[in-house]
């Protein structure tokens, strides 16, 4: 009974044992007792073997073991009224002590249930500030539309250049303040648990090779050279996401340039293979400003940013961190920095793929996103579904630009009926419509007898899964609000290729 008080106490109140002098106590006198009987034992098995002579010396050692006996049991019943909390002495057995030990146990119980409810409340409401500030981003993307794009559309016009200046400050007020809304957008919905991964193959070396070209031009000029280090034995191709990574890349890249005025900066990635899984280990090292001890505690939390001029005047949201590690912890990785002052830093994150085939894609992908735009040839049928009328001018004037006139509709259910009677070689859907959605609209599309068009969805919503919901549905393609000249001349160039490709049968359309 003893022992196995013992082994509940140790179970159930371990942590509570040290804290706990009659807890204590209890546990090395039930300790002493059974080394005490263990020993007495071997003591009496031992004797069977002894002469009498022997056995007289024995006897005289087990009467002084016996005394120390004594002793040990005193010291156990005595532990065992101290352990009773009241002031009942006559319960000091086994039995009051085990009841003892049910009460601590529901107490600790009880205890647990508050914490675990007061947990899941905490736990509730940050979800809703996090779906708070999800949708509210989302709802200014969709003006934001209208302010970058019709600012787009005012500098090609004929400006005197004090307009021209005004122009352009508007334009990287509006580029600021989107990238914001969509730090915020991604940490929330990341909070909210909404983050959701893609796994595509694709080749990791050209991915950091093409993420890294987009860095060149921001360098300081001759002072700072950007290098990357593939080591040989890591493997190309990977099954994950590449727009995570390429996101968690880019902020930390984009940071080393921030800081790093001279010297260099060098990504670096290796591979080890364990059960059949890759490990990448990815590096960015920065020969820039260092960061200060105190800050390395706290760069992964939202809105962590040193508070000197260099950072402030540098700008950024102090989410790039707090998002890369969330995505690095959903690609099975981790992230860590080390650093020091005036001599630059060093991010490290690693993540796991599973391992996969070598081999090179064989059909090239009929749409690369950043293909220059070409002139585009007025032949094209396109129709416009957009409820919101600034968004639809947004979008005519700039296909317009383009060289392209569209057809307008307001709602899915217009579109359905249109692509009907009317043949649309190419289709930009908004999502959220009122009557009937983007989504529905396509599916639709999809399940009529007709030639079908090419779809591009246009939204505001802008995460990974919105991406997948679009292409669940049946659209071709995937266009983030606001949308820009540049990038509605890369669409159509990019639809052109496919079509002249499909008419040589040369590839397949790939989601891009
Ligand atoms: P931000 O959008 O402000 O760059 P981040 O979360 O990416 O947000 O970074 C938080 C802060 O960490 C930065 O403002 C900067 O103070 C510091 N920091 C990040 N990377 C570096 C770096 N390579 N060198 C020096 N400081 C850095």
């Amino acid at each position: 009974m003893h022992r196995l008080l013992r082994r509940q106490i140790r179970k159930y109140l371990g942590e509570e044992v040290p804290r706990d002098p009659a807890l204590s106590e209890f546990l090395s006198a039930v300790d002493a007792a059974y080394e005490q009987y263990d020993g007495d034992r071997k003591i009496l098995e031992r004797s069977m073997d002894l002469s009498s002579e022997e056995l007289y010396e024995a006897n005289e050692r087990l009467q002084d073991e016996m005394k120390n006996q004594e002793l040990v049991l005193s010291q156990l019943r005595n532990s065992m009224r101290s352990l009773r909390s009241d002031e009942d002495t006559s319960g000091a057995d086994a039995l009051s002590v085990s009841r003892l030990l049910q009460e601590q146990i529901g107490l600790r119980n009880e205890a647990e249930d508050v914490l675990r409810l007061a947990k899941e409340a905490a736990e509730a409401a940050s979800r809703a500030k996090s779906e708070f500030l999800a949708n509210m981003s989302h709802e200014i993307r969709t003006p934001m539309n209208a302010v970058i794009g019709m600012t787009g559309l005012l500098e090609e016009t004929d400006l005197t250049p004090e307009q021209h200046e005004m122009v352009e400050t508007i334009q990287s007020g509006g580029g600021a303040l989107l990238s914001l809304i969509n730090d915020i957008l991604d940490l929330s919905k990341i909070e909210a648990g909404k983050l959701s991964l893609e796994s595509t193959r694709f080749n990791l070396k050209s991915c950091i090779t093409s993420s890294l070209d987009v860095f060149r031009p921001l360098l300081n000029g001759d002072s700072v050279r950007l290098v990357m280090n593939y080591h040989d034995s890591a493997p190309a191709w990977v099954l994950s996401d590449e727009t995570r990574i390429r996101q968690v890349l880019f902020n930390l890249v984009g940071n080393a340039v921030k800081f790093t005025t001279s010297g260099e900066i060098v990504v670096s990635v290796s591979s080890h293979r364990r059960d059949g899984q890759v490990g990448y280990h990815t590096s960015v090292r920065d020969t820039g400003i260092g960061i200060e001890p105190d800050m390395l505690r706290t760069i992964f939390q939202p809105f962590s940013q040193v508070e000197d001029g260099y950072t402030r005047s540098s700008g950024g949201t102090g989410l790039g961190l707090a998002i890369s590690k969330r995505l690095v912890e959903a690609l099975g990785g981790e992230i860590w920095v080390e650093s020091t002052v005036g001599t630059g830093s060093t991010f490290h994150f690693t993540f796991v793929v599973p391992e996969t085939d070598q081999t090179p894609e064989s059909i090239v992908p009929a749409l690369a996103p950043d293909r220059p735009a070409r002139p585009i040839v007025n032949d094209i049928r396109v129709l416009v579904v957009e409820d919101n009328p600034t968004n639809q001018k947004v979008v005519c004037r700039l296909l317009e630009r383009a060289g392209v006139v569209a057809d307008v509709v307001e709602n899915g259910a217009q579109a359905v009926e249109m692509a009907k009677t009317e043949y649309y070689e190419l289709i930009f859907m908004d999502v959220q419509m009122p009557v009937m959605n983007g989504l529905d609209a396509t599916r639709a599309i999809r399940g009529l007898d007709i030639r079908q068009p090419h779809i591009i969805a246009l939204t505001a919503n802008a995460m990974a899964e919105d991406r997948i919901r679009c292409r669940d549905a049946g659209m071709d393609e995937y266009m983030s609000k606001p949308i820009v000249l540049t990038d509605l001349k890369n669409a159509l160039a990019n639809y052109q290729s496919l079509r002249r490709s499909r008419r040589n049968s040369l590839g397949q359309a790939e989601w891009s």
